[in-house]
């Protein structure tokens, strides 16, 4: 039969595509995850603050524009990249949504000028 050719070529597909992700609540880690980075960073590689072009894949940081901690879903559409390094974006944002937490409803990012240049 039909069925017994196809079976062997199910089964080598299986191993190599990792398997859908079952729980919705579950974060996702790993190879999934490396996944998204590439995927949102080829869809626009700038850093979503400040404008500026990163490197893949150590020239960013994929971040939650709606931080987990306050709610935020963890999806593609709530992610963006942020910049980083010693005056990167990731960091000021990062604490940015930390220091949110006890204030809600302002949305408003003011990004440190810091730089001197
Ligand atoms: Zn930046």
């Amino acid at each position: 039969m039909r069925l017994t050719t196809l079976r062997p070529k199910v089964a080598m597909l299986g191993s190599r595509v990792q398997s859908v992700p079952t729980s919705s609540d579950r974060r996702i880690t790993g190879r999934t995850l490396q996944n998204r980075r590439l995927r949102i960073w080829s869809k626009d590689p700038h850093c979503a603050q400040c404008g500026r072009l990163v490197a893949y894949p150590h020239g960013f940081e994929l971040d939650h524009v709606v931080a987990l901690a306050n709610g935020g879903a963890d999806t593609d559409a709530n992610c963006q990249v942020l910049c980083i390094g010693a005056d990167g974006c990731h960091d000021a944002k990062t604490r940015s949504d930390l220091g949110q937490r006890s204030r809600r409803g302002e949305g408003g990012i003011k990004s440190p000028p810091r730089s001197p240049a």
